[in-house]
């Protein structure tokens, strides 16, 4: 029996059978293969990073690929999650709250990923409840399997045909052995079964742990979550070793051995200077091309197309790696102990400085116990400032301190949604004499409300995926630095994520401050950039939207760019090949206040 025949025997949902698979409409056997990427031993490893760089060499190649997340957790959408336990909310364009991999995949690919990229078991068992709901399972108990099972796979295949895609791109959330993705893993054994031999590429990523008591990599825990992978029903093709340093052979060998993986496919993935080099790694050890193999589709590469796209990213490596002056960006932020809560950020600023020629190094700035009178010493030796976005008042006195001061001192500033609202309250202090001036985020009795609740948000309750979310355009205004930092463009198109804005009734006051809206939305009143005049600060920039979620390496993010560009200015004043600056924090102080 064929791909085909088999499939077409399974996909119809009767009484008379106890197979359960949804077929979606349009469905081509055979046209889209798939890779799935499993952990073992334990999460946080970087499946993502794996499976996005796999991709990318695919991509290069000229095929076509579209990732997938699976999310073992109850939620619909990552929006209600902690960034401080579970990494920053990656938000897309068509809205989608979702896991910070998500960035990764972008960023990798340069692709905007939408809804379909991305699940829950939330979002899944909804769907099954509201077919229940609908009499969809024509009278039958509806169980994990097949009825789940048979649920992920017609989304799975549903991106296949959305996507068109050459190769689906599977990431299973958690580890194998927990209870959350069981189901996951069944439905992609099944799956492999049903689209027969050469459709599935199976990748177990694993960690080596070195214990520094014995100073050397032991493989057992790998091989036991290998095994476990195994006692599912799933061969891998191909382990991808995460570690501190390169593998070792004879780790790799006994992985192989006692996992029935061939050596060659064994690989090694050990930390290394920037994720962006993986791809190459990956092609250097040849698992591309393994890929490709199993898969059956070497006949689809289009390699003129692959040498173009592999130089152009070796170019950017070799800047990266030349790129080693040092500039200071101050991040101030709730989250400072878990980097993972503003890893698109750190990632916008690699690109920037990579760009630019320069290494941005990261200061972690704690605001919690912060004032005017201690923000200068806490800022000493910054050339820029971000303020990210955040919720709560925690922090948040301190974080205006900062923005007095860098405001003050001319200091380079970016404030993004939270430190946008935050720029403007302190402006409307300190400079239009709104002593009581504040977001009712933060005082819901103040006088002076100045960022207030949208006016659609006020009616909404509870937390889940209802704030302004995804991707909208800003209209850019005439003679301004955005316009210039944006190259002339009259709109652009960034992602929001917020329940706050600057209240329309301050607008006109906050411009006579000085203060410029450089950009809003095309029907409504909000104002979505605002920026100092050049003869008050070199550069003082703030966004309701998130400028680091569509930075890309190749193409990273104005923004950010400029603030990198004005950083390397106080940092370097004779230029990057000139001295750098002596510290000057004593004497801007003692000039503007
Ligand atoms: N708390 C602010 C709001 O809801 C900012 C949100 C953010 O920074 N993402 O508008």
């Amino acid at each position: 029996m064929d791909a085909e025949q088999l499939l077409s025997s399974v996909s119809q949902a009767s009484d008379e059978t106890e197979f359960y698979t949804p077929m979606p409409a349009g469905y081509k056997p055979g046209k889209t293969k798939y890779v799935v990427v499993f952990g073992t031993v334990m999460s946080g490893l970087g499946k993502g990073i794996f499976s996005s760089s796999l991709a990318k060499v695919l991509q290069d190649k000229g095929l076509t690929v579209a990732p997938i997340k699976l999310e073992g957790y109850l939620n619909l959408d990552s929006g209600t999650l902690n960034p401080f336990r579970h990494g920053e909310v990656f938000v897309l364009d068509d809205g989608m709250e979702c896991d910070m991999d998500l960035g990764t995949y972008e960023r990798m690919l340069d692709q905007d990923l939408m809804r379909h990229n991305f699940t829950t078991s939330g979002q899944m068992y909804t769907r099954v409840l509201e077919k229940e709901r609908q009499g969809s399972y024509l009278g039958r108990d509806v169980q994990m399997i097949p009825h789940v099972t048979g649920e992920v796979k017609c989304k799975l295949r549903e991106l296949a045909v959305t996507t068109d895609a050459d190769v689906v791109f599977v990431e299973i959330g958690g580890t194998v052995g927990d209870v959350e993705n069981l189901y996951y893993i069944e439905a992609v054994r099944e799956m492999a079964f049903e689209e027969g031999p050469d459709s599935f590429c199976m990748v177990s990523l694993t960690y080596i742990i070195e214990p520094p008591a014995l100073g050397e990599q032991k493989s057992k825990a790998a091989q036991l979550g290998i095994g476990r992978l195994l006692a599912s029903g799933i061969q891998p093709h191909i382990i991808a070793c995460r570690a501190q340093s390169p593998v070792t052979k004879k780790v790799r060998e006994k992985l192989a051995l006692y996992s029935n993986v061939q050596f060659e496919n064994v690989f090694s993935m050990h930390d290394c200077e920037t994720v962006y080099v993986i791809p190459e790694m990956i092609r250097e050890a040849g698992i591309d091309r393994a890929v490709l193999d199993i898969l059956r589709i070497g006949d689809r590469v289009d390699e003129a197309a692959e040498a173009r796209a592999r130089r152009t990213w070796l170019d950017y490596i070799d800047r990266f790696r030349d790129a080693t002056r040092p500039v200071v960006i101050g991040i101030t932020g709730k989250y400072t102990s878990l980097r993972d809560s503003y890893a698109s950020i750190i990632k916008a600023l690699e690109h920037c400085g990579t760009h630019h020629g320069v290494r941005v190094h990261i200061e972690w700035i704690d605001t919690s116990e912060l004032s005017d009178e201690t923000a200068a010493e806490a800022l000493k030796g910054v050339h820029g400032i971000i303020v990210p976005g955040g919720f709560g008042a925690r922090g948040a006195e301190g974080k205006i301190s900062c923005i007095r001061y860098v405001r003050e001192n001319k200091i380079p500033y970016l404030g993004i949604c939270y430190g946008f609202q935050l720029a403007v309250v302190e402006f409307a202090r300190s400079v239009c004499g709104l002593d009581d001036a504040n977001s009712t985020e933060l005082d819901r009795d103040c006088k002076h409300p100045v960022i207030d609740i949208l006016p659609e948000q006020k009616q909404i309750e509870g937390l889940g995926g209802n704030m302004r979310l995804g991707g909208r355009d800003i209209v850019i205004k005439d003679g301004t630095m955005a316009k210039r930092v944006f190259s002339g463009a009259s709109e652009v198109r960034m992602r929001f994520r917020h329940r706050y804005e600057v209240d329309p009734r301050y607008i006109e006051e906050l411009e006579k401050g000085g203060m410029i809206f450089s950009g809003h939305a095309p029907d409504y009143p909000i104002m979505q950039i605002l920026e100092l005049p050049q003869a008050m600060h070199p550069y003082f920039v703030g966004t309701q939207a998130h400028p680091e979620l569509i930075s890309r390496p190749l193409r990273p993010e104005p923004l950010f760019l400029h603030l990198v560009t004005a950083a390397i200015q106080r940092a370097y004043p004779d230029g990057l090949d000139g001295e750098p600056a002596a510290s000057t924090d004593s004497e801007t102080v003692e000039t503007t206040t």
